[in-house]
């Protein structure tokens, strides 16, 4: 059943959908007077803002790269989905049900709907794992969570589910729901094996990832029994919703936030961002499964709209060799951004999880507030490695870490640093 949305139905989603509103969901704009509003380009790497929207004609237009366009093709660059995917999101966004001309030759009705239907399945699936949490093949998973201090509220708030274990209870479930198996390699939810598709997910607590705008697109999934052969963490494959590179767990939760308080907290793993956001750094986000890398550091400047005004940017890495080394990948990304980086780490090495089970939701925010630069803490991990007390030790650690500071591209800053060096190693 081919064909082609009609016209008139178009053109109505494009009129009653307002713009600013979905571009919000991906760019924090401010008012810029006459009725627009100004944002950091999500088709650019920019520094100060000049992407514009204007709600009243209906569109954009970037005065730095010229990208130009209404919500459409806004949708259809930002999500990568053909025009009549981004039509059907945005109506499915309003409610509005959308009229086909019959036989036309435009793309296959199937295809069309193929997001939509991917998005679909996550929901269902979603919520599947939500109710199975709460069963009495769940008590592992309920223990796992109540042994690092989440109770069936946080779990709530942060949609925890559980996968049960068999091979086959989500497909079911899914296929119950007309859910097709060809639908369902798509989703990244099922291996495949000699007799078909299985549940990739299996005697696993569930977290779902959602993109910005609140949908989920992927699973996160941690192992709970001593017999399970796979890894610690198992996610979601790349998909055509989910992007390793550019996913962010937390991210839908955190989003105003990190916008209005300018300030966005990387941590390492799901419990830590729930932690976190339960005691009060409601900003904090996690990679799944891969470092903070470009991608990553584009959808963070986006909020923090840094137009040249600052906003924070916090890893809380533990302290171990693996951290620093993260420490030291991020201060190779591109420097204007590791000018506004900073590290908490935590003396003994617990994670913003450990750190609230044994000390309380306080000593998570003073974990925040004695973040350090990065520069500085990249050039005392270095320091560290090395005897001190004595010349040769000295010597050793000075030609080490002379050129991180070296690398500090910024004349404002790399002096200074240079005298720190000389006074961390007591030689002038
Ligand atoms: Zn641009």
């Amino acid at each position: 059943m081919a064909g082609l949305i009609k016209r008139e139905d178009i053109d109505e989603v494009r009129q009653r959908t307002d713009i600013k509103e979905v571009v919000d969901g991906y760019v924090t704009l401010k008012g810029a007077g006459l009725g627009s509003f100004k944002g950091l380009c999500p088709f650019h790497d920019e520094r100060s803002p000049s992407f514009t929207v204007r709600p009243q004609v209906g569109r954009y237009h970037c005065f730095g790269c010229g990208e130009d366009g209404d919500v459409i093709s806004f949708v259809q660059k930002l999500d990568h989905t053909s025009f009549h995917e981004a039509v059907e999101k945005l109506a499915a966004r309003i409610g509005f049900e959308l009229r086909y001309e019959d036989g036309g030759s435009g793309p296959n009705r199937e295809d069309v709907g193929r997001r939509q239907r991917l998005l679909d399945a996550h929901k269902v699936a979603d919520e599947f794992f939500r109710a199975q949490l709460l069963t009495p093949g769940a008590t592992e998973g309920r223990n796992f969570l109540h042994d690092r201090g989440f109770d069936r509220a946080a779990a709530d708030q942060f949609g925890v589910g559980y996968a049960p274990q068999g091979w086959d209870s989500l497909l079911k479930h899914l296929r119950g729901r007309g859910f097709t198996d060809p639908e369902l390699k798509l989703t990244g939810m099922f291996s495949e094996g000699g007799r078909g598709i299985y549940d990739r997910f299996r005697g696993r607590l569930i977290w779902p990832i959602r993109d910005i705008a609140g949908d989920t697109i992927g699973f996160g999934a941690r192992k709970l029994y001593e017999d399970d052969q796979g890894p610690k963490y198992l996610n979601t494959p790349e998909t055509a919703l989910y992007k390793k590179s550019q996913v962010l767990y937390g991210i839908d939760l955190a989003k105003r936030n990190i916008a209005k308080d300018r300030q966005i907290v990387v941590v390492e793993g799901y419990t830590d961002v729930m932690a976190c956001h339960l005691a009060g750094i409601t900003t904090a986000v996690a990679t799944c499964g891969t470092a903070f890398g470009t991608e990553h550091i584009k959808i963070a400047r986006r909020l923090l709209s840094d137009d040249g005004s600052g906003g924070e940017v916090i890893f809380t890495f533990d302290g171990d060799a693996a951290g620093q080394k993260a420490a030291l990948r991020a201060f190779e990304e591109d420097q204007r951004f590791v000018a506004q980086t900073y590290v908490a780490v935590e003396p003994n090495g617990a994670d913003p999880c450990e750190l609230r089970q044994s000390k309380g939701d306080a000593a998570v925010r003073d974990l925040i507030a004695t973040r350090r630069p990065l520069f500085e803490f990249a050039i005392r991990a270095t320091l560290k490695r090395h005897n001190l007390d004595t010349v040769e030790g000295r010597i050793a650690a000075l030609r080490e870490s002379a050129p991180v500071v070296a690398q500090i591209r910024d004349a404002g800053i790399r002096p200074a640093y240079a005298r720190e060096l000389s006074g961390w190693l007591g030689m002038p």
